[in-house]
């Protein structure tokens, strides 16, 4: 029998346990989010967080700069951000305009603030194994995998997908914890010829229904945890996993919605208060 890995109630624990450890606290944690988009979905997803964070007890601030935006207000405005005492988190929602650089933006995010792990530096830290934010997204999974006692030492975990968001800092995290990793991305060859060799089987392309059935070997049990998050015709939220025929094959698998997602959201949450409690020596 599957085991659903269910990320709606992960969130609400994490989340709650984040309310209930703010709620002690004489300085509230705040978070900037810049935004500099016209696209609708980083406006949702925006929504989302201000939402939880309310709800978290932390401050979420919006500093919504305009879709028309160019590099040198939106170094400014990270700039007046990382230098403001009173701000303990910084992200920068995606997409930006297409002629500005946002590493340049990003490199300016200071590390103790980086709760997504967006700076360059964050992410050469992580690849270090060293202390730092990872992005949130990489480590939803993590929290996924860990709180369903998945074991990783010592397993093959197969990610497909290589971007610096997810699929690298994912597979940096889990070698970190000793599984044996590889990356697929969009050139590899013959895909079933890996997935198939997976305990842990992370998707992250982008591509509606790039994993079924033919991906798995039945008698793995191997845990799917599908990232992806794509609309098909009908404008329903899917993921990059045939759920309904890899269920039927998989040990464990995340739904899409409810699963990576809700559980991204509430790392935001808990880093910043990680980040309030290192920049205001408020830990216990
Ligand atoms: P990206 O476009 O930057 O990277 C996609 C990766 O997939 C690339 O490395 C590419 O090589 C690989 N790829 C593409 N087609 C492939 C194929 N046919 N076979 C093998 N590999 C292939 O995307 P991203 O930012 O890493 O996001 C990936 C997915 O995760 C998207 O659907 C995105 O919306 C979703 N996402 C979800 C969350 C969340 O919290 N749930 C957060 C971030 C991203």
């Amino acid at each position: 029998m599957v085991r659903i890995l269910d990320g709606k109630e992960l969130s609400k624990k994490i989340r709650d346990d984040v309310a209930r450890r703010v709620e002690s606290l004489s300085t509230k944690p705040v978070l900037a989010i810049v935004l500099a988009t016209k696209d609708e979905s980083a406006k949702a997803y925006t929504g989302v967080i201000i939402k939880a964070s309310e709800k978290a007890g932390i401050d979420a601030v919006l500093h919504d700069i305009g879709e028309k935006a160019g590099h040198d207000e939106i170094m400014a405005k990270v700039k007046t951000l990382a230098n403001d005492k009173n701000t303990h988190g910084i992200i920068i929602q995606t997409p930006v305009s297409d002629d500005f650089d946002i590493d340049e933006a990003r490199s300016l995010i200071p590390l103790e603030k980086d709760i997504d792990g967006a700076n360059p530096l964050s992410a050469g830290r992580l690849f270090s194994g060293l202390e730092s934010f990872a992005p949130a997204t990489a480590q939803a999974v993590i929290e996924m995998i860990n709180s369903h006692d998945i074991g990783v030492s010592g397993k093959n975990a197969v990610i497909i997908g290589r971007s610096r968001i997810v699929g690298k800092p994912v597979a940096h995290l889990l070698l970190n914890m000793d599984a044996t990793v590889t990356i697929c991305h969009s050139a590899t060859k013959d895909l079933p010829s890996f997935t198939k060799e997976a305990d842990i089987l992370v998707v992250a392309a982008g591509k509606t229904g790039l994993i079924g059935k033919e991906h798995i070997s039945p008698d793995k049990g191997v845990a799917v945890i599908d990232i992806g998050t794509n609309f098909n015709e009908s404008g329903k939220l899917v993921g990059d996993v045939k759920y309904d025929e890899v269920e039927r094959v998989a040990g464990a698998i995340t739904p899409v919605p409810g699963g990576v997602g809700p559980v991204t959201t509430a790392i935001l949450l808990k880093n910043t208060l990680e980040a309030c409690l290192n920049q205001t020596g408020q830990r216990g």
